[in-house]
């Protein structure tokens, strides 16, 4: 017998009708690429969202086909997450810390129609276009004014004008909720990037999932500040989880020193961050040497690799800004454990509190997981023994895109790259990798290559100037 309560389709468009129904006021503020910072509220974002979504109809684009992204956290990629994939469109987010061959190779593999990017990466552009061979609209995120008349880029529009005199009403198509929202290309395993192929299911249990008290903890009294970006793994999920929750969301656009990110969090009066260690570092370091407090920032999720101990002693002990660690892959959307405390750790003392804050987390409800040995069997969840980490779940990746490198599962269950222990209470805690890959996304912000890449703009040197690497293509 079947239940007999309604069947309606998980999907994207669903999360930003929520937001303008139930929050239309709540705000997005965005540091945008020009400096200054702009301000409107989840009622702009749905209007514009749907001019998107009736310019990409204008342009004649087929369900399913791919736009891609090459963009800063903004609220003008916050409408592409929404217009794009609500008007059944997928929305490919180009991660600009690659070489440029291998952003010709990727957008060449998921044969992207539209590319919408920041001026920032105009020179990047500049580097790849001719050779995306099935990109047909160039868009650049900025008004007709500013667009450069000398790009040299046929056909070259700019983003306001594009969408900007579409109308704001449209009916967003109702279709499978299993069909394509979004990608994202990890290099984290052998061979050339691969893609993650998010649906509006996977993405919509993901966000509600995340959102969760155990998981993020999100909240319409919240103000989220993304740091993670929204090129890589829709940054966690979080555009989704905050307009599923109408929780106020802060962008910080290219911006990433210290300075500019603890202001952000000040001005905004931020309650929630996310980021990876090295973001963080430089805002301690800068908050150290100015002697300054948080008044708002009450917890952060830091993950993208390990959280070093000291980092959330410095968080909790000297800020009272709890941290959340918490591991995940681009191959997982990406969230799969979350480190919060159980009732029977509140009573500890601080030493035994952090010897659990030092894991990675326990697995949020819809992610399974286990560890295995050498041939395939399972370990016990006792802290000490230690293994191959494999996972499944409604978000967790079947396939790559295109079935490249055959099937990636072992009976169903999708093997990380990660060993791990998993403690008697479910926490995770990653020991090493089984393989040794450099991975697309986790600590993109130090490995941005300004030189090679040819980005001359100040704000992407300054977010970027902590490091340099270049990703292994093999
Ligand atoms: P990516 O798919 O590029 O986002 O990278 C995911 C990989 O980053 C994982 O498979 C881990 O190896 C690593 N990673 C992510 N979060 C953590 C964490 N909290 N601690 C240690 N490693 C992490």
């Amino acid at each position: 017998m079947l239940g007999l309560m309604q069947s309606q389709q998980l999907l994207i468009s669903s999360l930003i009708d929520f937001a303008e129904r139930h929050h239309g006021e709540g705000e997005i503020v965005s540091r945008r690429v020009e400096g200054d910072i702009h301000r409107c509220t989840y009622k702009d974002i749905a209007g514009r969202s749907r001019q998107v979504a009736n310019a990409l109809d204008k342009m004649q684009l087929s369900f399913g086909d791919r736009v891609a992204t090459l963009a800063w956290n903004g609220y003008r990629h916050l409408e592409l997450y929404f217009g794009v994939s609500g008007s059944g469109r997928v929305l490919h987010t180009l991660n600009p810390r690659l070489h440029p061959d291998q952003i010709v190779w990727i957008a060449n593999h998921s044969e992207d129609q539209v590319l919408c990017f920041d001026m920032t990466f105009l020179p990047i552009v500049k580097a790849v276009y001719a050779r995306c061979t099935t990109i047909k609209h160039f868009i650049a995120l900025c008004d007709a004014a500013s667009l450069p008349t000398d790009s040299g880029i046929p056909g070259l529009q700019s983003y306001e004008a594009w969408m900007g005199h579409q109308p704001a009403h449209y009916t967003w198509p109702v279709f499978d909720e299993n069909s394509a929202s979004s990608m994202c290309y990890t290099s984290g395993t052998t061979g050339n990037p691969k893609a993650a192929l998010y649906s509006h299911r996977s993405t919509i249990l993901h966000a509600w999932a995340g959102a969760m008290p155990d998981a993020l903890n999100m909240s319409a009294r919240d103000s989220v500040l993304p740091v993670v970006p929204m090129f890589h793994v829709n940054a966690w999920g979080l555009p989704y989880s905050a307009a599923m929750t109408g929780a106020k969301m802060v962008f910080p656009g290219p911006a990433m020193d210290g300075k500019s990110i603890f202001d952000l969090i000040e001005s905004e009066k931020v309650t929630f961050a996310a980021g990876v260690p090295t973001v963080w570092q430089m805002m301690l370091g800068h908050m150290q040497q100015g002697g300054l407090r948080f008044s708002t920032l009450k917890r952060t999720v830091i993950g993208g690799s390990a959280c070093p101990p000291a980092m959330i002693s410095a968080f909790n002990d000297n800020y009272g800004v709890e941290v959340l660690h918490a591991w995940g892959m681009t191959e997982m959307s990406p969230l799969g454990t979350v480190c919060t405390l159980k009732n029977k750790h509140l009573a500890m003392d601080a030493s035994q509190k952090m010897a659990v804050r030092i894991k990675q987390g326990r697995g949020i409800y819809g992610v399974e997981m286990k560890i295995v040995d050498d041939r395939g069997d399972e370990l016990p969840w006792d802290g000490k023994a230690y293994g191959d980490l494999l996972v499944k779940g409604p978000w967790v990746i079947r396939e790559y895109f295109k079935g490249e490198g055959g099937s990636p599962l072992i009976n169903g269950w999708f093997p990380t790259g990660d060993v791990a222990t998993i403690d008697p209470d479910g926490y995770l805690q990653i020991t090493d990798r089984s393989k040794d890959v450099i991975k697309s996304g986790g600590e993109w912000i130090s490995s941005i290559d300004v030189e090679n890449i040819g980005m001359a703009h100040p704000a992407v040197a300054m977010a970027a100037g902590i490091g340099m690497k270049h990703p292994k293509w093999d």
